[in-house]
Order: C-alpha cells, then sequence, then structure tokens
C-alpha cells in the first residue's frame, strides 16, 4: 500500500500512522520526524531547517522534495510506504506524482483526517512524545499511565519546542493556505478517504482500516 496522510498539524497523523504501518507493515516515512533528527544530530539539513520549524513555516521545497525521494528509494520502501507530513503544498504534490510515476508505481489512497481549526491549538500544546520510542500522546485527551514517562518503553516524554500557542498558530495558517488545496487535488485523483478526526482514537483507526479494506 502506497499511503499519505494529510491533514492539519494536531489532527491525529503521527498518532494515526503508528497504527497503519503496525497493520499494513510499511515504513512510515514523517518529513517533520527527519527533519527533527537532523536538527538532534546538528547536521546541515538540520541547521537549515531549524529556522523554518521554529517559525512555523515550511522548509523550501529544494530540500523537502529530495529527501523524500531518496528515502523512497530505498529498499523497504518498495512494496509500500506511508507518509506523513508529505506533501504539504501542490508543488510538493506534484514533484511527488512525478517521482512514483519514475519509479513505475501509484498511490494507493490519501487518507485525510479531519478536524475542527478550533480544537487543533489545544491538541498540539498538550502533545507529548516519547525521546526513546517516539510514541506520541496528549496531557488530557492520551495521557501516559505515569505523568512523564512513555508507558511503552518507559521513555522520558518531551514537548516539541515547536508546540507552542504562537507557532501552533502560524503551523494552522500554513496548512489552510497552502496545504489543505490538496484535499481537492487528491478527491480530483480518486484517491481520498476522508475520515472524522474528532472521533475517539481507536474509533478513527477503525474508519481508516475499513475504509483501506484489507
Ligand atoms: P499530527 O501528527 O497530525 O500533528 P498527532 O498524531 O501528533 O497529530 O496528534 C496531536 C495530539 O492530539 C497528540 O497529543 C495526540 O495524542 C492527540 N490526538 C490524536 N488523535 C486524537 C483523537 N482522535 N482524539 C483526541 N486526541 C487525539
Ligand atoms: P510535523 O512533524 O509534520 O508537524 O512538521 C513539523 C515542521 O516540519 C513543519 O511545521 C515544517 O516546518 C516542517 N515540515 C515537515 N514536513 C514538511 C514538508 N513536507 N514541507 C515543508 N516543511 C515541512
Amino acid at each position: 500500500m502506497r499511503l499519505i496522510l494529510l491533514g492539519p498539524p494536531g489532527a491525529g497523523k503521527g498518532t494515526q500512522a503508528a497504527n497503519i504501518v503496525d497493520k499494513y507493515n510499511i515504513p512510515h516515512i514523517s518529513t517533520g520526524d527527519i527533519f527533527r533528527k537532523n536538527i538532534k544530530e546538528g547536521t546541515d539539513l538540520g541547521k537549515k531547517a531549524k529556522e523554518y520549524i521554529d517559525g512555523g513555516q515550511l522548509v523550501p521545497d529544494s530540500l523537502t522534495i529530495a529527501l523524500v525521494e531518496d528515502r523512497l528509494k530505498q529498499d523497504d520502501a518498495q512494496d509500500g510506504f506511508l507518509l506523513d507530513g508529505f506533501p504539504r503544498n501542490l508543488d510538493q504534490a506534484e514533484a511527488l506524482d512525478q517521482i512514483l510515476e519514475n519509479m513505475a508505481c501509484k498511490l494507493t489512497s490519501v487518507i485525510n483526517i479531519a478536524v475542527d481549526p478550533s480544537i487543533l491549538v489545544e491538541r498540539a500544546v498538550g502533545r507529548r512524545i516519547c525521546k526513546n520510542c517516539g510514541a506520541t500522546y496528549h496531557v488530557v485527551f492520551n495521557p501516559s499511565k505515569v505523568e512523564g514517562v512513555c508507558d511503552k518503553c518507559s521513555g522520558e516524554l518531551y514537548q516539541r519546542s515547536d508546540d507552542n500557542e504562537e507557532t501552533v498558530s502560524n503551523r494552522i495558517n500554513v496548512y489552510s493556505n497552502e496545504t489543505a488545496p490538496l484535499i481537492d487535488y487528491y478527491t480530483e485523483q480518486g484517491v481520498i478517504i476522508n475520515v472524522d478526526g474528532q472521533k475517539d482514537i481507536d474509533l478513527v483507526f477503525e474508519d481508516i482500516a475499513s475504509a483501506l479494506g484489507r
């Protein structure tokens, strides 16, 4: 399966990605995760991406598209993948079409997680992530059993530096202006699956799995 997860910041893409890659046995390719890893490791890419991420702006396409192309060429992505956070604008979507055409393959589905904008800030600001395994929690909606400690691996939970109110608001604006038009783009391609992201986490996943039909 070749899948894309689409939705505003805080919609639940990362949360559902963990379930989807587990069930369908495909690699999870999150451009945000790749940028954060590069920032942590102090690479050139990380240094260039940091200022955009801190401001809630998109990292330039010249850095982002090449990175995804390289990742999709790796062995583990040849039988399927889940893209999370890419594409985020029309140029990225068109570049992805070209990359897939060159690889002689097609998208299976684009899962669009819809959430009312009024709850996105609360979702993102309350997000906590495990430093060790990357599991995602929410201080109110999906808390860990012990505060600050991952249920799965006992790793320490942290808050992303761009999960503050100001940056999240910028990211929501960027989503509305640049990413939301992709809903029409993929609807026209006939591959969109719309799910209600305001249900409980398990129910959202049930809807996704039943729409994917396997
Ligand atoms: P995204 O990857 O789309 O930015 P996340 O998956 O990281 O979003 O989810 C954002 C926050 O909202 C996290 O703290 C997560 O635990 C929480 N969350 C995700 N899905 C739901 C849901 N269906 N109901 C309530 N909270 C959710
Ligand atoms: P995410 O982890 O998806 O919430 O992304 C965090 C940040 O990484 C975004 O606010 C952007 O600054 C950057 N980013 C992630 N994916 C992309 C992308 N496809 N294009 C440009 N910037 C991106």
